[in-house]
């Protein structure tokens, strides 16, 4: 989930993105209107919070264009003036809830998430796959019962995969959503993510729920049996893969960043079947 703040004064900007992060969402902030309405429309946002009162372009005037160019992400204004007309204002121009400051953090975090929940990108409270249940309000994850902790950023990959089963999911898309907009689709972080990932929610279990798909990127689905059986084949008990570091040994040519998943359709390997130099 990612989230835009776009806040002028620096303490609170800080404040306001270090909760979020430390609440697992991926948070980019824009200190004046003009850089928050340009990051709004260049980037795929999944809520934005907005402070009134900027230098440059007004939160208000912020909402309107994005409202007149149909962006429709959720909008939660933030604003010292607690005023009824400036909430009525701010709800005029298309903003979706109205929060005071000074506020408590806990209150920002409830109203985005409640946000979350009715906009576009609906974060359902319970997501499951298989045995494998993420609780999105408590930021719990269990797989077959058993507890698994998870670091926010492994917590924001694996929702993402959660709330894209069976899509194959491209190390662009992957990047775009758990990672910030500066960070670098080339270099092999996300490998070494999504391996700290297996290790946590796949290694100590039968059914393995993520998978490479070669070329491309990562699906995360439950394997249907004719899919398993390939997965068989070779490299038996190589699925205990090291702990730490990128899968790719030296030499080994890089997934593509981009790829027409079309094009590559069928071609899902899974990562055991990889070979592994060391
Ligand atoms: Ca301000």
């Amino acid at each position: 989930m990612r989230v835009l703040v776009v806040e002028d004064e620096k303490k609170v900007a800080r404040f306001i993105k270090r909760g979020l992060e430390e609440a697992g969402y991926l948070v980019d902030v824009a200190a004046d209107g003009e850089e928050g309405l340009y990051l709004a429309e260049i980037d795929d946002y999944d809520l934005i919070v907005l402070d009134l009162i900027l230098p440059r372009k007004s939160g208000l005037d912020v909402c309107r264009e994005l409202r007149e160019q149909s962006i429709k992400v959720p909008v939660l204004i933030l604003s010292a003036r607690d005023s009824v007309e400036d909430k009525v204002a701010g709800l005029d121009m298309g903003a979706d809830d109205y929060l005071a400051k000074p506020f408590a953090f806990s209150e920002l975090l409830a109203r985005v998430r409640a946000l979350l929940r009715r906009g576009e990108t609906m974060v359902p409270v319970k997501l499951q796959l298989d045995d494998l249940v993420m609780d999105t309000v408590t930021h719990s994850v269990t797989r077959a019962g058993k507890d698994i902790k998870l670091t926010s950023k492994e917590y924001a990959l694996l929702e993402y995969f959660m709330m894209n089963p069976g899509k194959v999911l491209t190390r662009t898309m992957l990047s775009e959503h758990v990672w910030d907009y500066t960070f670098d689709t080339f270099s092999n972080v996300i490998d070494v993510y999504i391996n700290y990932l297996r290790n946590k929610v796949d290694r100590d279990f039968e059914r393995k729920l993520i998978h490479t798909v070669r070329g491309v990127g990562y699906v995360m689905k439950l394997q249907t049996a004719e899919e398993e059986a390939g997965e068989a084949r070779p490299l038996r008990g190589r699925e205990r893969v090291r702990d730490h570091g990128p899968r790719r040994r030296p030499g080994q040519p890089e997934v593509e960043a981009t790829g027409s998943v079309a094009a590559l359709a069928g071609e899902a390997m899974p990562e055991g079947e990889k070979p592994t130099g060391s």
